[in-house]
């Protein structure tokens, strides 16, 4: 906790003990019948304590929620002034309005529409071109194997508790949340040590089991938000839409949680396609579906929305990344794991930093880190409030070596809106288990794969790589020669069952088995295929270690990951860009988005400044040129007064404004700043295209054209 709040918190707790002592001697002076005077110098020391408390109240209230006294409040108003924008203009629409909508569902409308174009297509070129990524496009339906063996079908799962009067869902963790964050909020009367608590359980809600997120919700008497009533204890529940494949709904299928199985399961085509060589990544946009149990915060939680996935293969052994020093010295907001559990704030780190001390587990998830930290400050996300926040321990899958997430501050607080991952070498093994051991077989045995028994859910198929030796290398390699006729003997029907786990075991399995088959001469082992152990006796396998030369070294590469939740960017973009104005009578505030022009999804209007058609023909003139350089533009000549037709395309983010006021030149006009140059009716395109397209700012314009003084209709 910062130690602020902790002291105004123990400060409080003193001026409300020494409030409740002076008031209950006012009360006795009162009782024993003092004198006036007596009486009252204590009521007014009384009042005077009272005064302090309300004072250190107000710096606390001001302490927790991070601004001035009333800042919950302000946060609400703005997002109410920024969501009324949006939702006016169309930027996006809760989906089947007109039938009272469906919880998690939105639509983008036009200006909307036109962002999330750009953000894609500036996606696409920051990481797709610059690292000559390989993009897919796979369906979102995906059937029930590929999802089973990525392990979504078991374990793809938040928990829920359910109104045990009228069966509503919550989920488990987002009550236990709001009110470890209300409690902080508004109520100042908590001890020190009790915020600590709530804070520290914040703090590590993801780490929390079933049985102990239950345990809290009980411990702190949290009931059903809606209705007071009890609720039940947290279970798991599945977020995959269900459906079948096909007329006969014998072939289950999923609608896709994510895009990245579509990668993994074509690792082997792409692989070849990159001519066989290591490291390469693959990339996909597209929707995903997540059937959130109560979605709310507008597009933040949605059950269908974009993913823009990468997926960087590497060799585990060698994890470096050759445009890693152009990222080294970038200086942002770091929360490490230590700093998250010490109660600590982010800190201001060099990225080159963070990794040569181990923080960050290797380079190339560096570099990602880096290289998403520029892509969402170019897009306009504001830098102070973007942290890349480390996993805790527990909430890592137990097969990734380090995860970050890039969260934004918005009204809501800290939004998770990438997650940089490296997934170790989990995913490709999942998809290809079951051939492990034909790989094994041929003596190019992955070291690492710890898989115990067969499963015949797999592809079957060996999502691998090799590095090819410039020079055979001589080692020693492990043999499991099952004596499969001495196997056919013993187990019959099931040889084959047995034949395969045995030839499956990793070495650790392997060489336990060789020692306890050389000092008992008979083992039990489990056939996770038959789902029982069988007696494995010293004739029935033969295990040892013999030299080879190898050629190759034939590896699961590793997978870094950074997934970017499109819808989410797009909000806090939406939040960070809002601002307001007062108009230049002073009567009423204006909306402006102040987009970059990169994603603003008109760039640029064309406005006559008094009707006449000789200004028309002009404005259509620029029109046509701003068509063809390829420039997103509005033509206005309905004749309504400038400081309108600003104000309205200010509220739509369109960062320059040209007005034609003359045959020969015009203003152009730009919506921060609101000054004006004056450019040549040619020129005016190509100046408006060099500055959305970056080769020039408007201050490189600002600095070469004549400026227009002019009071204009602005306002
Ligand atoms: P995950 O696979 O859960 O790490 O999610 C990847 C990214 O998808 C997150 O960083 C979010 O930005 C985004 N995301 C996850 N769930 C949702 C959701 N329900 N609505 C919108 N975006 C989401």
């Amino acid at each position: 906790m910062a130690a602020s709040e902790e002291s105004l918190r123990k400060a409080l707790a003193e001026k409300q003990s020494a409030v409740e002592a002076h008031g209950n001697a006012v009360r006795a002076l009162k009782a024993a019948k003092a004198s006036k005077p007596e009486i009252d110098a204590a009521i007014e020391a009384l009042n005077s304590l009272k005064l302090e408390k309300s004072s250190i109240e107000k710096q606390l209230q001001a302490a927790v929620s991070g601004s001035d006294g009333d800042g919950a409040l302000s946060r609400e108003a703005f997002r109410q002034a920024a969501v009324n924008t949006l939702e006016r203009r169309l930027f996006y629409i809760p989906s089947f309005k007109i039938y009272r909508g469906v919880a998690g569902l939105y639509d983008y409308g036009p200006p909307g529409c036109a962002v999330k174009s750009n953000v894609l297509a500036f996606w696409r070129q920051h990481f797709v071109l610059e690292e000559n990524m390989l993009e897919v496009d796979c369906p979102c339906v995906t059937p029930e194997v590929v999802l089973k063996a990525s392990g979504h079908v078991d374990k793809f799962t938040d928990l829920m508790v359910k109104d045990e009067k009228t069966g509503t869902c919550y989920r488990a963790d987002h009550l236990l949340k709001d009110f470890c964050n209300e409690k902080l909020q508004k109520d100042l009367t908590i001890s020190a040590e009790k915020a600590a608590e709530l804070k520290h359980v914040l703090a590590t809600l993801d780490d929390l089991s079933a049985e102990a997120l239950g345990a809290k919700i009980k411990e702190y008497g949290i009931t059903a938000p809606d209705t007071k009533n009890p609720l039940s204890d947290p279970y798991p529940f599945n977020l995959m839409f269900q459906t079948s494949i096909g007329p006969s709904g014998l072939s289950p299928g999923y609608m896709r949680p994510e895009t990245a199985q579509g990668i993994f399961v074509n690792f082997k085509d792409l692989y070849y396609y990159n001519g066989n060589k290591l490291p390469f990544a693959a990339a996909q946009i597209g929707q995903a579906f997540r059937n959130e149990i109560s979605p709310r915060q507008g597009l933040l939680r949605v059950r269908e929305f974009t993913l823009a996935e990468i997926e960087h293969f590497v060799d585990p052994e060698d994890k470096s990344h050759p445009k890693y020093s152009e990222v080294v010295d970038l200086e942002f907001l770091m929360f490490p794991r230590e700093e998250q559990m010490s109660g600590q704030s982010a800190k201001k780190i060099r990225l080159g930093d963070a990794v040569s001390k181990g923080t960050v587990n290797n380079e190339t998830l560096g570099y990602f880190i880096g290289r998403v930290y520029l892509f969402l400050t170019r897009l306009g996300i504001d830098k102070d409030r973007l942290r890349f926040r480390q996993h805790l321990a527990n909430e890592m899958a137990h097969y990734a070596a380090d995860c970050w997430d890039a969260e934004i501050e918005c009204s809501y607080g800290w939004i998770e809106c990438v997650g940089i991952a490296d997934r170790s070498a989990y995913d490709l093994r999942a998809h290809s288990e079951h051939h492990v051991k034909n790989v094994f077989d041929e003596g190019q045995r992955d070291g690492n794969i710890d898989f115990i028994g067969t499963n015949l859910d797999k592809s079957g198929v060996p999502l691998v790589a090799a590095e090819k030796f410039s020079e055979p290398r001589e080692v020693e390699k492990l043999v499991i020669a099952p004596v499969k006729k001495e196997l056919g003997l013993a187990f019959k029907g099931s040889q084959k069952n047995v034949v395969e786990a045995l030839e499956a075991m990793n070495e650790k399995e392997a060489l336990e088995m060789k020692a306890a088959l050389e000092s008992k001469g008979e083992v039990e082992f489990y056939v996770c295929t038959l789902g029982k152990n069988v007696p494995i006796k010293k004739n029935m396998v033969s295990i040892s270690k013999e030299k080879k030369k190898e050629h190759q070294r034939v590896f699961t590469p590793s997978v870094i990951e950074p997934s970017f939740g499109i819808g989410r960017i797009i909000y806090c973009l939406f939040e960070h860009s809002f601002y307001t104005r007062p108009s230049k009578a002073g009567d009423e505030q204006l909306n402006v988005f102040r987009f970059p022009p990169l994603v603003a999804p008109i760039k640029c209007t064309v406005f006559p400044l008094v009707q006449n058609q000789q200004y028309e023909d002009v404005a259509k003139v620029i029109s046509k040129s701003l068509t063809t350089a390829g420039i997103s533009h509005k033509i206005d000549i309905t004749g309504t007064s400038i400081g309108k037709r600003y104000a309205r395309t200010d509220e739509l983010g369109v960062p320059f404004a040209i007005t034609v006021d003359s045959t020969k030149d015009v203003t152009i006009r730009e919506r921060d700043s609101k000054l004006q140059v004056r450019v040549s009716v040619e020129e005016a395109a190509l100046v408006v295209k060099s500055v959305t397209d970056g080769l020039r700012t408007w201050e490189d314009v600002w600095e070469k054209y004549p400026h227009h003084t002019s009071g204009s209709a602005d306002d």
